[in-house]
């Protein structure tokens, strides 16, 4: 026997501790999912031991014929998907799309344009010790301090004065849509190309309920286990064929070896789930989801504890909750709800008084429990949950509202068809 439980019983307990985690508690971090398991089984395959450098068609190693029919399913559907007529679908992670095209349109020194991590934006999109920040002059917008929102004329003036060669439009913790035509519109007053990172909203564009940066972008960047709910990884889209041509060279050889087939095919099977009705049906509950939790969190109970939420509410599968005024720190707040089995993340929200290992505040999605089939009512429940841990007093007994979150996820059986995927 040379299963994983015999072979590394270690490694296999500890897999075993993580399905039942995810099993027992919900989880509520926005940038997760719970992929499907048909996506798990082609991650897990013999794709895992094959060398695939180039693309298909013109790779620098034999073998190839099966790896080549994968990949080109898994560029085709991700071209149909989004509407796309080039797709690199080799990078690793979304971190390293956003390195690819910045390594295919810009030159280390050059300026670019990009959300301020304190205000929602990603590490890549110009963070002082992330690669973006160490090799290009990064220059950040900001949400305005009234509603929250992305304030385009602030984009527009510090576009006109720093002549960026290049404009991030895209977001890690932010609830509202972004205007794409706007932003296309100062790239080409300034002579900028317009990357948007759609790596949150992407599931939601698939399905058609987002959106589409597509048209509007030089180049579309996204990760694939988001809303998505694919196998962790990133893929690059254009409609520009110069443009497409320097992606592809970026990613192979500019920024990686060979490409994970195993991932890639994951990424074709999620691509196919992702065009189906019931993917479709998903994404309309986990917005109604987010929405059902921002109106909670905004009702007077919550109100009167000095909790409120970014921008008053959410276009998307998130919400920011705004703990400025609370008794609770972010900190606290995700510790909080740990004790009660829900999986949350502390984020700072604009204008944060506190260090960031601390925050004012929390960030919440719903795409985990659309996935595991949570509808309106139990979202309504989720979300009552939620409002009475974060309003309860230091010292009350969370017990009940643990047991509320048990019921919840017991009704709501996740990956219940796969007892074996646990390797313990
Ligand atoms: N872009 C955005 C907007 C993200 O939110 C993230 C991840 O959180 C990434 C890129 C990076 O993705 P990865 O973690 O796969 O590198």
């Amino acid at each position: 026997n040379d299963s994983l439980a015999e072979i590394d019983p270690e490694v296999a307990e500890q897999i075993d501790n993580e399905l039942r985690r995810q099993q027992r508690g919900l989880e509520m971090i926005a940038s997760e999912n719970h992929t499907a398991v048909s996506v798990m089984e082609a991650q897990g395959s013999v794709l895992t031991n094959k060398y695939a450098e180039g693309y298909p068609g013109r790779r620098y190693y034999g073998g190839c014929e099966f790896v080549d029919v994968i990949e080109q399913l898994a560029i085709d559907r991700a071209k149909s998907l989004f509407g796309a007529n080039f797709a690199n679908v080799q990078p690793h992670s979304g971190a390293q799309a956003n390195a690819s095209v910045m390594h295919a349109l810009i030159r280390p020194g050059d300026t670019i344009l990009g959300l301020s991590l304190a205000h929602g934006g990603h590490l890549t999109h110009g963070m002082k010790i992330n690669f973006s920040g160490r090799l290009y002059n990064v220059v950040p917008y900001n949400v305005s301090e009234t509603d929250h929102r992305v304030d385009m004329a602030e984009v527009e003036a510090l576009a006109k004065e720093h002549q960026p060669k290049l404009i991030v439009a895209g977001w890690s913790a932010y609830a509202r849509q972004l205007d794409f035509a706007e932003f296309r519109r100062i790239a080409d007053e300034v002579g900028a190309y317009l990357m948007v990172d759609m790596a949150h909203f992407a599931g939601l564009v698939a399905a058609g309920l987002h959106p589409s940066p597509v048209p509007h972008a030089h180049v579309v960047t996204t990760t694939t286990h988001k809303t998505l709910a694919g196998p962790r990884g990133g893929i690059i889209l254009s409609n520009d064929a110069d443009i497409a041509k320097k992606i592809n060279s970026a990613v192979f050889p500019g920024q990686q070896g060979g490409p994970l087939e195993h991932v890639i095919a994951g990424k074709a099977t999620a691509f196919k789930i992702a065009a189906t009705p019931e993917f479709k049906e998903r994404q309309e509950r986990t917005l109604a989801g987010a929405r059902i939790l921002a109106e909670r969190l905004l009702a007077d109970d919550v109100a009167a504890a000095g909790i409120s939420v970014v921008s008053g509410g959410t276009d998307v599968h998130l919400v920011l909750v705004d703990l400025r005024n609370a008794a609770l720190n972010g900190q606290e707040a995700e510790d909080r709800l740990a004790q009660i089995d829900i999986t949350v993340n502390r984020n700072a929200v604009p204008f944060d008084p506190r260090p960031p290992m601390v925050t004012s505040g929390l960030r919440i999605g719903t795409p985990a429990l659309a996935t595991r089939g949570f509808g309106e009512d139990a979202f309504r429940e989720v979300a009552d949950i939620i409002a009475q841990a974060l309003i309860a007093d230091g010292d009350s007994d969370l017990a009940p509202l643990r047991e509320r979150v048990t019921a919840l996820a017991q009704a709501h059986p996740l990956y219940p068809q796969v007892e074996n995927l646990s390797a313990a």
